[in-house]
Protein backbone atom coordinates (compact mmCIF):
# COMPACT_ATOMS: atom_id res chain seq x y z
CA UNK A 1 0.00 0.00 0.00
CA UNK A 2 1.55 3.10 -0.59
CA UNK A 3 -0.30 6.65 0.68
CA UNK A 4 0.90 9.80 -0.91
CA UNK A 5 0.77 12.92 2.49
CA UNK A 6 1.94 16.09 2.14
CA UNK A 7 4.74 16.01 5.63
CA UNK A 8 6.58 19.57 5.22
CA UNK A 9 5.91 21.77 7.83
CA UNK A 10 4.64 18.42 10.20
CA UNK A 11 6.33 17.76 13.79
CA UNK A 12 7.82 14.37 13.96
CA UNK A 13 9.50 12.95 16.67
CA UNK A 14 11.95 10.02 16.36
CA UNK A 15 13.21 7.94 19.28
CA UNK A 16 16.45 6.63 18.54
CA UNK A 17 20.42 7.24 18.48
CA UNK A 18 21.57 9.27 16.43
CA UNK A 19 23.66 6.84 14.42
CA UNK A 20 20.86 4.77 14.05
CA UNK A 21 18.49 7.75 13.39
CA UNK A 22 20.12 8.94 10.45
CA UNK A 23 18.24 7.69 7.39
CA UNK A 24 14.99 8.16 9.36
CA UNK A 25 15.88 11.81 9.50
CA UNK A 26 17.35 12.27 6.33
CA UNK A 27 14.01 10.87 4.51
CA UNK A 28 11.82 12.84 6.75
CA UNK A 29 13.80 16.15 6.44
CA UNK A 30 13.86 15.75 2.43
CA UNK A 31 10.45 15.81 3.03
CA UNK A 32 10.07 19.02 4.64
CA UNK A 33 8.87 17.61 8.18
CA UNK A 34 10.35 19.34 11.13
CA UNK A 35 12.12 16.54 12.76
CA UNK A 36 13.06 16.57 16.55
CA UNK A 37 15.16 13.01 17.48
CA UNK A 38 15.01 11.99 21.39
CA UNK A 39 18.02 10.34 22.16
CA UNK A 40 19.38 8.62 25.10
CA UNK A 41 21.78 9.41 27.67
CA UNK A 42 23.70 12.96 27.47
CA UNK A 43 23.56 15.07 24.48
CA UNK A 44 26.27 15.84 22.83
CA UNK A 45 27.72 18.99 23.29
CA UNK A 46 26.68 21.31 21.63
CA UNK A 47 23.44 20.06 20.53
CA UNK A 48 23.76 19.40 16.77
CA UNK A 49 20.93 21.21 14.87
CA UNK A 50 20.94 21.53 11.44
CA UNK A 51 18.41 21.64 8.71
CA UNK A 52 14.94 21.79 10.95
CA UNK A 53 16.58 18.78 12.97
CA UNK A 54 16.45 19.33 17.36
CA UNK A 55 18.11 16.91 18.98
CA UNK A 56 16.68 16.38 22.68
CA UNK A 57 17.15 13.94 25.85
CA UNK A 58 15.12 10.68 25.42
CA UNK A 59 12.40 10.39 28.27
CA UNK A 60 12.66 7.84 30.78
CA UNK A 61 9.93 4.89 30.11
CA UNK A 62 8.43 5.95 33.03
CA UNK A 63 8.32 9.55 32.64
CA UNK A 64 5.10 10.01 31.42
CA UNK A 65 4.50 14.06 31.43
CA UNK A 66 8.19 14.14 29.68
CA UNK A 67 6.75 11.80 26.85
CA UNK A 68 3.68 13.56 26.90
CA UNK A 69 5.26 17.10 26.08
CA UNK A 70 7.15 15.63 23.65
CA UNK A 71 5.30 13.60 21.59
CA UNK A 72 1.81 15.79 21.77
CA UNK A 73 2.86 18.36 19.82
CA UNK A 74 3.97 15.69 17.81
CA UNK A 75 2.16 15.07 13.88
CA UNK A 76 3.93 11.71 13.43
CA UNK A 77 6.31 9.26 15.59
CA UNK A 78 8.99 6.94 14.51
CA UNK A 79 10.38 4.68 16.76
CA UNK A 80 14.14 3.77 15.96
CA UNK A 81 16.73 2.06 18.21
CA UNK A 82 14.97 2.26 22.03
CA UNK A 83 14.78 0.07 24.82
CA UNK A 84 11.76 -2.59 24.70
CA UNK A 85 9.79 -0.24 27.34
CA UNK A 86 10.39 2.80 25.90
CA UNK A 87 8.72 1.52 22.16
CA UNK A 88 5.66 0.27 24.17
CA UNK A 89 5.00 3.43 26.03
CA UNK A 90 5.60 5.55 23.38
CA UNK A 91 3.29 3.23 20.91
CA UNK A 92 0.70 2.83 23.42
CA UNK A 93 1.02 7.22 24.19
CA UNK A 94 0.87 7.42 19.99
CA UNK A 95 -2.07 5.04 19.67
CA UNK A 96 -3.99 7.12 22.81
CA UNK A 97 -3.50 10.20 20.91
CA UNK A 98 -4.03 8.79 17.64
CA UNK A 99 -0.69 9.66 16.09
CA UNK A 100 0.73 7.58 12.99
CA UNK A 101 3.58 5.72 14.77
CA UNK A 102 6.09 3.91 12.48
CA UNK A 103 8.58 1.71 13.46
CA UNK A 104 12.34 1.43 11.69
CA UNK A 105 15.00 -0.71 11.51
CA UNK A 106 18.29 1.43 12.47
CA UNK A 107 20.69 2.07 9.88
CA UNK A 108 23.87 0.10 9.89
CA UNK A 109 26.75 1.06 11.49
CA UNK A 110 28.86 2.84 8.55
CA UNK A 111 32.25 3.07 7.00
CA UNK A 112 31.79 1.14 4.49
CA UNK A 113 31.59 1.06 0.84
CA UNK A 114 29.50 -1.28 -1.25
CA UNK A 115 30.17 -1.44 -5.06
CA UNK A 116 27.15 -1.87 -6.53
CA UNK A 117 26.46 -3.46 -10.15
CA UNK A 118 23.35 -1.60 -12.00
CA UNK A 119 22.77 -3.70 -14.78
CA UNK A 120 22.10 -1.91 -18.12
CA UNK A 121 20.27 1.08 -17.18
CA UNK A 122 16.57 0.27 -16.10
CA UNK A 123 15.66 0.06 -12.30
CA UNK A 124 13.86 -3.11 -13.26
CA UNK A 125 16.80 -5.47 -13.81
CA UNK A 126 18.86 -4.20 -10.19
CA UNK A 127 19.11 -7.10 -8.28
CA UNK A 128 17.07 -7.09 -4.58
CA UNK A 129 20.83 -7.19 -3.19
CA UNK A 130 21.42 -3.73 -4.96
CA UNK A 131 18.17 -2.60 -4.23
CA UNK A 132 19.17 -3.53 -0.23
CA UNK A 133 22.20 -1.22 -0.60
CA UNK A 134 20.48 1.34 -2.00
CA UNK A 135 18.10 1.63 0.91
CA UNK A 136 20.51 1.99 3.15
CA UNK A 137 23.03 3.61 1.59
CA UNK A 138 24.12 7.41 3.20
CA UNK A 139 25.67 8.65 -0.03
CA UNK A 140 25.12 7.23 -3.66
CA UNK A 141 28.28 7.79 -6.27
CA UNK A 142 26.67 7.24 -9.57
CA UNK A 143 28.06 6.78 -13.04
CA UNK A 144 26.22 8.18 -16.23
CA UNK A 145 24.83 4.37 -17.49
CA UNK A 146 23.76 2.97 -14.19
CA UNK A 147 19.84 2.81 -13.60
CA UNK A 148 19.25 6.71 -12.23
CA UNK A 149 15.73 7.41 -12.65
CA UNK A 150 14.42 6.19 -9.71
CA UNK A 151 16.85 7.22 -7.37
CA UNK A 152 15.72 9.05 -5.15
CA UNK A 153 13.19 6.80 -4.24
CA UNK A 154 15.03 3.53 -3.84
CA UNK A 155 17.60 5.71 -2.13
CA UNK A 156 15.83 8.00 0.21
CA UNK A 157 17.92 10.87 1.78
CA UNK A 158 20.64 9.82 0.61
CA UNK A 159 23.09 12.19 -0.68
CA UNK A 160 23.61 11.33 -4.44
CA UNK A 161 26.08 12.26 -6.42
CA UNK A 162 26.57 12.29 -10.18
CA UNK A 163 30.57 11.55 -10.89
CA UNK A 164 29.29 10.18 -14.38
CA UNK A 165 31.80 9.30 -17.24
CA UNK A 166 30.81 10.49 -20.66
CA UNK A 167 33.08 8.59 -23.10
CA UNK A 168 37.10 10.19 -23.03
CA UNK A 169 35.42 12.61 -20.97
CA UNK A 170 35.63 12.35 -17.10
CA UNK A 171 34.43 15.51 -15.41
CA UNK A 172 35.15 13.83 -12.35
CA UNK A 173 38.69 11.94 -12.10
CA UNK A 174 38.95 8.03 -11.37
CA UNK A 175 41.39 9.43 -8.60
CA UNK A 176 39.06 11.80 -6.53
CA UNK A 177 36.05 8.98 -6.74
CA UNK A 178 38.68 6.61 -4.88
CA UNK A 179 39.20 9.36 -2.46
CA UNK A 180 35.69 10.27 -1.79
CA UNK A 181 34.87 6.97 -1.39
CA UNK A 182 37.49 6.31 1.37
CA UNK A 183 36.54 9.27 2.99
CA UNK A 184 33.16 9.08 3.30
CA UNK A 185 33.54 5.29 4.46
CA UNK A 186 35.79 7.15 7.35
CA UNK A 187 33.12 9.64 7.97
CA UNK A 188 30.83 6.83 9.00
CA UNK A 189 28.82 6.80 5.99
CA UNK A 190 27.45 3.69 4.41
CA UNK A 191 28.35 4.56 0.67
CA UNK A 192 27.19 2.67 -2.59
CA UNK A 193 29.30 2.92 -5.67
CA UNK A 194 26.55 2.35 -8.33
CA UNK A 195 28.09 1.68 -11.85
CA UNK A 196 26.17 0.06 -14.92
CA UNK A 197 26.49 -3.40 -15.93
CA UNK A 198 28.39 -5.00 -13.41
CA UNK A 199 31.40 -3.00 -12.02
CA UNK A 200 34.66 -5.25 -12.79
CA UNK A 201 33.68 -5.57 -16.71
CA UNK A 202 35.16 -2.41 -17.70
CA UNK A 203 33.79 -0.57 -14.94
CA UNK A 204 37.19 0.16 -12.50
CA UNK A 205 35.33 -1.97 -9.64
CA UNK A 206 38.46 -3.44 -9.19
CA UNK A 207 40.63 -0.32 -8.54
CA UNK A 208 38.04 0.94 -6.32
CA UNK A 209 37.88 -2.04 -4.47
CA UNK A 210 41.99 -2.21 -4.11
CA UNK A 211 41.93 1.59 -3.33
CA UNK A 212 39.40 0.85 0.14
CA UNK A 213 41.44 -2.23 0.78
CA UNK A 214 44.20 -0.16 1.09
CA UNK A 215 42.80 2.38 2.97
CA UNK A 216 41.36 -0.50 5.46
CA UNK A 217 37.63 0.46 4.40
CA UNK A 218 35.25 -2.58 4.15
CA UNK A 219 34.50 -3.09 0.76
CA UNK A 220 31.22 -5.22 -0.60
CA UNK A 221 30.77 -6.03 -4.40
CA UNK A 222 27.18 -6.44 -5.62
CA UNK A 223 27.30 -8.05 -9.24
CA UNK A 224 24.95 -6.55 -11.39
CA UNK A 225 23.70 -8.06 -14.90
CA UNK A 226 26.27 -6.47 -17.27
CA UNK A 227 25.39 -5.01 -20.50
CA UNK A 228 27.51 -7.39 -22.83
CA UNK A 229 24.81 -10.34 -22.21
CA UNK A 230 21.72 -8.30 -21.12
CA UNK A 231 21.87 -5.58 -24.59
CA UNK A 232 22.34 -8.05 -27.01
CA UNK A 233 19.72 -10.49 -25.63
CA UNK A 234 17.47 -7.14 -25.23
CA UNK A 235 17.41 -8.10 -29.15
CA UNK A 236 16.62 -11.33 -29.27
CA UNK A 237 20.38 -12.50 -29.96
CA UNK A 238 21.86 -15.05 -27.52
CA UNK A 239 25.80 -14.95 -27.04
CA UNK A 240 25.93 -18.95 -27.36
CA UNK A 241 24.34 -20.97 -29.74
CA UNK A 242 23.87 -24.73 -30.10
CA UNK A 243 25.87 -25.33 -33.60
CA UNK A 244 26.61 -21.83 -34.06
CA UNK A 245 29.02 -20.61 -31.32
CA UNK A 246 30.26 -22.33 -28.22
CA UNK A 247 32.58 -19.13 -27.33
CA UNK A 248 31.63 -15.74 -27.04
CA UNK A 249 34.37 -12.75 -26.28
CA UNK A 250 33.99 -9.32 -24.64
CA UNK A 251 36.30 -7.03 -25.71
CA UNK A 252 36.50 -2.99 -24.93
CA UNK A 253 36.83 -0.71 -28.41
CA UNK A 254 37.84 1.96 -26.28
CA UNK A 255 41.22 1.80 -27.43
CA UNK A 256 41.38 -0.95 -30.55
CA UNK A 257 42.93 -4.00 -29.85
CA UNK A 258 46.04 -5.09 -31.12
CA UNK A 259 46.22 -7.12 -34.96
CA UNK A 260 47.37 -9.65 -33.26
CA UNK A 261 44.67 -9.68 -30.86
CA UNK A 262 41.94 -9.33 -33.43
CA UNK A 263 43.52 -12.55 -34.87
CA UNK A 264 43.05 -14.58 -32.06
CA UNK A 265 39.72 -13.51 -32.18
CA UNK A 266 39.43 -14.64 -35.42
CA UNK A 267 40.99 -18.19 -34.95
CA UNK A 268 38.70 -18.79 -31.77
CA UNK A 269 35.96 -18.57 -34.30
CA UNK A 270 32.94 -17.74 -31.31
CA UNK A 271 30.79 -14.52 -31.01
CA UNK A 272 32.33 -11.31 -30.77
CA UNK A 273 30.77 -8.56 -28.42
CA UNK A 274 32.63 -5.44 -28.57
CA UNK A 275 31.74 -2.70 -25.60
CA UNK A 276 32.94 1.19 -26.07
CA UNK A 277 32.98 0.18 -29.98
CA UNK A 278 31.50 2.63 -31.79
CA UNK A 279 33.84 5.29 -31.89
CA UNK A 280 36.87 2.69 -33.23
CA UNK A 281 34.77 0.43 -35.10
CA UNK A 282 36.07 1.04 -38.65
CA UNK A 283 39.80 -0.07 -37.24
CA UNK A 284 38.04 -3.18 -34.86
CA UNK A 285 36.30 -4.71 -38.21
CA UNK A 286 39.07 -3.85 -40.99
CA UNK A 287 41.83 -5.57 -38.15
CA UNK A 288 39.23 -8.47 -38.03
CA UNK A 289 38.72 -8.57 -41.79
CA UNK A 290 42.28 -8.16 -42.20
CA UNK A 291 42.65 -11.68 -40.02
CA UNK A 292 40.75 -13.57 -42.26
CA UNK A 293 37.20 -12.80 -40.76
CA UNK A 294 34.42 -13.15 -43.67
CA UNK A 295 32.91 -9.78 -43.98
CA UNK A 296 29.31 -11.42 -44.84
CA UNK A 297 29.38 -12.72 -41.19
CA UNK A 298 26.31 -11.06 -39.88
CA UNK A 299 26.53 -8.07 -37.06
CA UNK A 300 24.03 -6.04 -34.99
CA UNK A 301 24.92 -3.10 -33.02
CA UNK A 302 22.09 -2.45 -30.21
CA UNK A 303 22.08 1.46 -28.85
CA UNK A 304 20.63 2.34 -25.44
CA UNK A 305 19.42 -0.95 -24.77
CA UNK A 306 16.72 -1.00 -21.92
CA UNK A 307 15.73 2.46 -22.57
CA UNK A 308 12.35 4.07 -24.49
CA UNK A 309 14.76 4.81 -27.46
CA UNK A 310 16.59 1.25 -27.65
CA UNK A 311 17.22 0.97 -31.62
CA UNK A 312 19.04 -2.17 -33.09
CA UNK A 313 20.63 -2.41 -36.67
CA UNK A 314 21.35 -5.82 -38.03
CA UNK A 315 23.95 -6.05 -40.91
CA UNK A 316 26.72 -7.78 -41.38
CA UNK A 317 30.56 -7.26 -40.54
CA UNK A 318 31.41 -5.79 -43.58
CA UNK A 319 28.59 -3.02 -43.72
CA UNK A 320 28.48 -2.37 -40.29
CA UNK A 321 31.17 0.87 -40.76
CA UNK A 322 28.72 1.92 -43.44
CA UNK A 323 25.90 1.52 -41.23
CA UNK A 324 27.43 3.17 -38.52
CA UNK A 325 28.07 6.57 -40.23
CA UNK A 326 24.75 6.12 -42.06
CA UNK A 327 22.63 6.19 -39.17
CA UNK A 328 25.12 7.66 -37.08
CA UNK A 329 25.05 5.25 -34.49
CA UNK A 330 25.85 6.26 -31.33
CA UNK A 331 27.36 5.53 -27.72
CA UNK A 332 26.22 3.40 -25.38
CA UNK A 333 25.95 0.45 -27.45
CA UNK A 334 26.61 -2.74 -27.74
CA UNK A 335 28.27 -4.42 -31.38
CA UNK A 336 27.73 -8.05 -31.65
CA UNK A 337 29.49 -10.13 -34.62
CA UNK A 338 28.76 -13.41 -35.44
CA UNK A 339 26.44 -16.38 -36.51
CA UNK A 340 23.96 -15.74 -33.50
CA UNK A 341 23.33 -12.55 -34.45
CA UNK A 342 20.82 -14.52 -37.23
CA UNK A 343 19.29 -16.37 -34.40
CA UNK A 344 17.56 -13.09 -33.32
CA UNK A 345 13.92 -13.66 -34.33
CA UNK A 346 11.82 -10.47 -35.92
CA UNK A 347 10.36 -10.23 -32.52
CA UNK A 348 13.55 -9.24 -31.17
CA UNK A 349 14.18 -7.01 -33.88
CA UNK A 350 11.56 -4.68 -33.05
CA UNK A 351 11.85 -5.23 -29.34
CA UNK A 352 9.14 -6.52 -29.06
CA UNK A 353 10.90 -9.41 -26.58
CA UNK A 354 11.32 -6.68 -24.36
CA UNK A 355 7.19 -5.94 -23.98
CA UNK A 356 7.59 -7.32 -20.39
CA UNK A 357 9.78 -5.43 -19.37
CA UNK A 358 10.04 -1.37 -19.58
CA UNK A 359 8.18 0.27 -22.05
CA UNK A 360 10.69 0.33 -24.70
CA UNK A 361 9.64 1.36 -28.49
CA UNK A 362 13.38 0.98 -30.16
CA UNK A 363 12.94 1.79 -34.38
CA UNK A 364 13.83 -1.53 -35.27
CA UNK A 365 16.25 -1.47 -38.65
CA UNK A 366 17.07 -4.31 -40.54
CA UNK A 367 19.13 -3.99 -43.40
CA UNK A 368 21.38 -6.14 -44.92
N1 LIG B 1 30.39 -2.27 -16.60
C1 LIG B 1 29.53 -2.13 -17.78
C2 LIG B 1 30.32 -1.71 -19.00
C3 LIG B 1 30.96 -0.35 -18.88
S1 LIG B 1 31.70 0.16 -20.37
C4 LIG B 1 28.77 -3.42 -18.01
O1 LIG B 1 29.11 -4.47 -17.44
O2 LIG B 1 27.80 -3.38 -18.77
C5 LIG B 1 30.42 1.13 -21.09
C6 LIG B 1 29.90 0.44 -22.32
O3 LIG B 1 28.94 -0.54 -21.98
C7 LIG B 1 29.19 1.36 -23.29
O4 LIG B 1 30.09 2.07 -24.11
C8 LIG B 1 28.39 0.37 -24.09
O5 LIG B 1 29.20 -0.34 -25.01
C9 LIG B 1 27.98 -0.63 -23.01
N2 LIG B 1 26.64 -0.32 -22.45
C10 LIG B 1 26.36 -0.14 -21.15
N3 LIG B 1 25.03 0.06 -20.97
C11 LIG B 1 24.47 -0.02 -22.19
C12 LIG B 1 23.15 0.08 -22.68
N4 LIG B 1 22.12 0.30 -21.86
N5 LIG B 1 22.93 -0.05 -24.00
C13 LIG B 1 23.95 -0.29 -24.86
N6 LIG B 1 25.23 -0.39 -24.45
C14 LIG B 1 25.49 -0.26 -23.14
Amino acid sequence: MQIDVDVSGRKVVVFGTLAGSRRVVRRWTAAGARVTVAVPGLLPAPTPRSDGVRVVPQPEPDDARGLLRLVGPAWSVVVVDVVPELAERVTALAGHLRLLVQHETPALAGGRVTLVGGGPGSTRLLTLEAVQALAEADAVLYDRLAPTDDLPALAPGAELVDVGKRPYHHPVSQHSIEVQLVARARAGQSVVRLKGGDAFVFGRGGEEMLACIEAGVPVRLVPGLSSALAVPAASGIPVTHRGLSHAFTVISGHVPPAAEELAALVRLGGTVVVLMGIANLEQIVAGLCAAGLDPAVPAAVVERGFSASQRSTFTTVGRLPAEVRRLDLGSPAVVVIGAVVDVAPAAGRTGELLAALDAVAPAGVRER
